[in-house]
């Protein structure tokens, strides 16, 4: 094994070492307690207490506005894929909802989707294999339209949404999963936000969602009643039994987050460690980015090599080096190096001198 390990996993993902630390210390004895957070009842005052300091963490860091609450859901971000038709969709008559097509997640949230009602795509990257933003294409869209959705920052193909479409008075709706508190965003500008926890927040299997309180209440009548945002919402996420491991995790990062100087702080670092990748990149030919310049992801950085054998003595060379889980997505192939929030910079700088030394020699 390497001396140092640096995760490059696009998820679930790496978490900061001082919350890996203190979740191990307080494992077997949280609060005092003389038991583990995962032994207590999601319905006990320390767990409430957990509960409502990771919603005010949130909300303090995102800047989300009053009106619109927050909520963790069981089933990740795929679930909400099928609970955002079945919450919104019936809004208004006929139940017609506009995707925009950026990669493979955007693609199944659209497929979802379809099976409740008159879903369609607004504007697509596909024919140029999604390395790039598409036009807004806004003149396609019905003003009777339930709402729009989109993902603000595309995992496989290392692509992201630099400015939002505005959509008037139809909601736009964003899956940020791979991208949540990694930079400044205006949240008034959506109706809803969703995003899996694994690959900024904690651990897998739960989603947060941001939604505005006059979305809530519009849900199918055949809606399954843990999927229907109003319930949760006037539950406080506690319907059933939650996943308070993964909430109390999520506190913890946000925590983090926060000593770290907030998201103004950390879109900043974010910035500076993709651009050393980008750089690099760009000076040689020898590997090439996969994603157009100016619509380059800041958290998911994907690139070529001048083979696949390249490519896979790449890989095993960088795993022997202590650079994990850089292979790119089955679906692309190549090289993906998730930087998420929770990465050092030196995690980085590990990976660019490797890049570098390898060009060096097999170049
Ligand atoms: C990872 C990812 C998902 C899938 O998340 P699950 O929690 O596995 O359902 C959805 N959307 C985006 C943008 C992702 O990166």
């Amino acid at each position: 094994m390497a001396s140092q390990i640096f995760n490059f996993g696009a998820g679930p993902a790496m978490l900061p070492q001082p919350v890996m630390e203190r979740i191990q210390k307080e494992f077997l004895n949280f609060n005092d307690m003389g038991v583990g957070l995962i032994e207590i009842s999601h319905r006990s005052k320390q767990f409430g207490e957990v509960l409502e300091k990771a919603k005010a963490l949130f909300r303090e860091l995102s800047g989300v506005p009053d009106n619109y609450k927050i909520l963790f859901l069981h089933g990740g971000a795929r679930m909400q894929f099928s609970a955002l038709p079945l919450n919104l969709l019936a809004r208004k008559q006929p139940r017609r909802a506009y995707y925009y097509e950026t990669g493979n997640f955007s693609k199944l949230a659209f497929k979802d989707a379809q099976r409740y009602g008159d879903v369609r795509v607004l504007s697509s990257s596909v024919s140029t294999d999604f390395d790039r933003i598409p036009d807004f294409n806004l003149d396609e869209l019905d003003e009777d339209a339930s709402y729009v959705h989109l993902t603000s920052n595309n995992t496989i193909y290392g692509t992201r949404w630099n400015s939002f479409p505005d959509t008037g008075d139809v909601p736009l709706i964003t899956d940020q999963t791979s991208d949540i508190l990694s930079r400044q965003m205006d949240y008034s500008k959506f109706g809803m936000v969703y995003a899996g926890l694994q690959k900024n927040l904690g651990p897998s299997g739960m989603a947060i969602v941001v939604i505005r309180e006059d979305l809530l209440g519009h849900a199918i009548p055949t809606t399954p009643v843990l999927m229907d945002y109003s319930v949760c919402a006037k539950d406080n996420s506690l319907t059933n039994t939650t996943n308070t491991f993964a909430i109390y995790t999520t506190m913890l990062v946000l925590e983090w987050l926060k000593e770290q100087g907030g998201v103004a702080a950390i879109e900043q670092r974010n910035n500076e460690k993709a651009g050393l990748i980008y750089e690099l990149i760009d000076r040689t030919p020898f590997y090439s980015s996969v994603a157009q310049p100016a619509h380059r992801s800041m958290m998911n950085v994907t690139f070529t090599l001048p083979s696949e054998e390249m490519t896979d003595k790449f890989l095993k060379e960088a795993g022997a080096a202590g650079l994990y889980a850089l292979k790119g997505h089955r679906n692309l192939g190549g090289v993906r190096a998730s930087i998420y929030n929770p990465m050092p910079k030196e995690g980085v700088l590990s990976l660019t001198s490797f890049m570098e030394e390898f060009e060096r020699k097999n170049g």
